[in-house]
Formats: C-alpha cells, sequence, structure tokens
C-alpha cells in the first residue's frame, strides 16, 4: 500500500504559519530570532508535539522533534529546513521544507505507521543570515563549520547577539550542539528558479549544488586626454577589461563548461569616469561557478590564461596591467549518489514528472552534505521568483515534492 500525505492539511499549515509576519503584499517577514520567529516557532512546536514528536532545542536554537522507530539504536531518518524569511520574504522558502517534514509525521501518525529508525525533522536557525551572519547558522554550527561561540557572539545592526535574542524569545536551548545525530538528511524546498516551471516539472532530484568563485579584477592602463591622444598610443583600461568581462560569459558558455558552468560580471567601476577622459582603470567582480570541482578549476584557469593574455598585449595589442585577488570560495557539494537515487525512484514510482538538477543557492542541506548522506527535493515556484514577497507555488506541486519526501524517508528507515 501507498501511504499519500494530505495535501490540503499541509497547503493549510502553509497558510496558517503565513499569518505570523504577513505582509501587505502577500509575504512574510519573520527575522531570524525575532518576536516574529519566536512566534512561528512556538506554533509549529506546538504542532510537532501534538504529531507526538519529541523536542530538543540546542545551544544555538535549532529544533529538532523525534518520532520514535522500533530501533532506538539507529539514528533517525532526518528532514528540516527553516522558517526565518528575508525581510521581504515568501510563505515558502524553508517553510515548505519543515511543513512537508511535518505533514510526513501527520501522515505516519494517520496510518498508524511505525518506521523501523527513529524520523527526525530540524527547523535550523536563521538560515537566511538576514540579520545575523553567518548565514546557514544553525546547520553550520551543527556540522562544525564554525563555532558555536562565533554564532552566539553574532550581532545585529542594533548591537544585539544572537545569545540574547534566542534567550528573549525562548529558543537558548540547552542540549549540546549534535545532541540529534541523523543518518541521513533530506530536504524538500521550492527550486527558487526558473528550470521546472519552465519545463512543467514537478519535481526536481537535486545531485548537488554549485561550487562557487568570486574574484575582484583591476585593469590598469593610463589615463590621458580624450582628444589629443591617438588610439595608437592610448592605454585604455576599459576597452582591454572588457575583452575579459566578455572571456568569463564565454567560458560559462562554453560547450565544454555548459549548462552546468555559470559566469557573471556583476560590478564594474571606471576610473576616473569622466567623459573626455580616456580611462585608466577599471575594477570589475567576477564570479564562477560549476557543479565540478575539476571543471571549476579549468575554468579558473581559462580566465587567468584570458587575464594573463590581456596584460602582455596579446589580446589588444596594448600591454595593461592586470590584477586577480581572490574573495572567497565554496566547493561545489555533491549530494550523496544512493540517497539522489531514491528520491528519483520514489518520484518514478508516484508518477511524478521529474528532472536532475543542481541548486545555485544555498541551503542547510549543502552544510549537512557534508556530514552525512544528503539530498532534496525541488518543486517549482511560480515565474521561479523567491527572496520576494510575491513567492507562489502550486499546492498540487507541493503535495507531491511531499510524497516523495515521505516515500524517501519511508524508504531509508526501513
Ligand atoms: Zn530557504
Amino acid at each position: 500500500m501507498t501511504v499519500s500525505v494530505n495535501g490540503q492539511r499541509l497547503w493549510q499549515s502553509l497558510m496558517d504559519l503565513a499569518r505570523i509576519g504577513a505582509t501587505p503584499k502577500g509575504g512574510n517577514c519573520r527575522l531570524a530570532l525575532s518576536v516574529l520567529d519566536g512566534q512561528g516557532r512556538d506554533l509549529v512546536v506546538g504542532w510537532m508535539r501534538e504529531a507526538g514528536l519529541a523536542i530538543t532545542v540546542d545551544q544555538i536554537g535549532n529544533i529538532f522533534g523525534v518520532r520514535p522507530g522500533r530501533d532506538p539504536q539507529r539514528r533517525p531518518v532526518m528532514t528540516g529546513s527553516h522558517i526565518d524569511t528575508q525581510p521581504t520574504g515568501g510563505r515558502f522558502d524553508g517553510c515548505y521544507g519543515v511543513m512537508a517534514g511535518l505533514e510526513v509525521m501527520r501522515t505516519l501518525n494517520d496510518h498508524g505507521i511505525t518506521t523501523e529508525a527513529p524520523l527526525a525533522l530540524a527547523i535550523w536557525t536563521n538560515e537566511e543570515g538576514t540579520r545575523f551572519v553567518p548565514v546557514m547558522m544553525g546547520s553550520g554550527v551543527h556540522c562544525g563549520v564554525f563555532p558555536l561561540e562565533t554564532a552566539l557572539t553574532a550581532t545585529d545592526l542594533d548591537g544585539l547577539a544572537v545569545r540574547d535574542e534566542l534567550a528573549a524569545i525562548g529558543y537558548a536551548g540547552s542540549a549540546p550542539i549534535g545532541t540529534v545525530q541523523a543518518a541521513c538528511y533530506l530536504e524538500a524546498h521550492i527550486e527558487q528558479g526558473p528550470i521546472l516551471e519552465a519545463e512543467q516539472t514537478v519535481v526536481g532530484v537535486v545531485t548537488g549544488s554549485l561550487g562557487l568563485r568570486w574574484y575582484d579584477v583591476t585593469v590598469t592602463g593610463m589615463e590621458a586626454h580624450a582628444g589629443p591622444t591617438p588610439m595608437a598610443l592610448r592605454r585604455d583600461a576599459l576597452y582591454a577589461a572588457t575583452h575579459l568581462m566578455q572571456t568569463v560569459i564565454e567560458i560559462a558558455n562554453d560547450p565544454a563548461f555548459a549548462p552546468l558552468g555559470r559566469g557573471t560580471v556583476g560590478v564594474v567601476r571606471v576610473h576616473p569616469a569622466s567623459r573626455n577622459v580616456i580611462p585608466g582603470r577599471v575594477d570589475f567582480t567576477v564570479d564562477l561557478r560549476h557543479e565540478d570541482a575539476a571543471l571549476l578549476d579549468q575554468m579558473e584557469q581559462r580566465f587567468r590564461v584570458a587575464a594573463a593574455a590581456l596584460a602582455a598585449g596579446e589580446t589588444t595589442g596594448t600591454r595593461v596591467d592586470v590584477q586577480i585577488v581572490d574573495v572567497q570560495q565554496f566547493s561545489p557539494t555533491p549530494f550523496d549518489r544512493a540517497l539522489v537515487e531514491c528520491v528519483r525512484s520514489e518520484a518514478r514510482a508516484r508518477g511524478s514528472s521529474h528532472r536532475d538538477i543542481v541548486t545555485g543557492a544555498g541551503h542547510d542541506a549543502v552544510y549537512m552534505a557534508r556530514r552525512v548522506p544528503t539530498a532534496m527535493i525541488f518543486v517549482p515556484c511560480k515565474d521561479g521568483i523567491s527572496h520576494n514577497e510575491v513567492e507562489d507555488a502550486d499546492p498540487r506541486h507541493l503535495e507531491a515534492g511531499a510524497n516523495v519526501l515521505l516515500g524517501a524517508m519511508l524508504a531509508q528507515a526501513e
């Protein structure tokens, strides 16, 4: 017998949660550890208790609700996400993953099903990183990415510390970090991008997250008067820099790296920015991404070779100085092959259209993937829009994604 979630109840819970911190345009504002975040937590923890989950709150305020299995020795099969939002956030980002997990627990209760392994539902503290950095704070501490103390001493713009704000809303938990350890982790989430909707596909089987590298680039030539300086004698920094900017896009579009390569120049500053002065210096940013670490290395290599050629005058016939500063990088995180296949086969078994997809955005699952087998389930969101009050999703898609989550959790907890 195939058990299925109650899509209507899932939708109703999402809408009930969305009443807390509702914004005029139909979105949500529940900044991490605000009074409204506290109210949202209270509501959901109440539902978790009603569903019979044993609640643990750890020292960074992560909430875990555990449903016992037949074998108490086994680590729980965990799902979860976050319920904090952006200042003009939507009703589904994060909340969907938590409500889908809750719906799984409720459904199993309805059918009187006990799994072999326990199941757990996690609500991670401060995923959004709007009010406090680092972003993905609760899962980051849980996974040992940064120390508890770093998170507790983080302050917002008003100088209020995470430690005090956790206490103020009643979620300064006493359980040591890592009290609840997962056997594996599954997270359902809206896609926050346009691919599933464009392809009219209901389930995204997430195979991993893109790696990212950020650079600051400075191209220096020579400022000179735009009139008296002949073209042949110029060292125009902007003319040179535009070649390298084009290269960033061309690298990402190269069949060797497409379709998962990404190349973006997001900020450009021209000096001295005067209409009758040949630009002497250009600063710009570069963002390179790929899901494959080796290919991301190659993208970077191509970029550096192009920069060297530009500096040597091979590209434009004029030498310029090119400086590249490494700003930040995240390694690509492939999800667990077997768990990803489990998600794929559940989608197939339930007759949901599905495709493999990578996440370009950060999620708690990306940190969890460093510690335990991890996979994600994406569902479409309207026009691919998220981090926006108009964020929307189709109840049928949310239900289908929750059913895949249910099936995958049952399979893992056998
Ligand atoms: Zn999210």
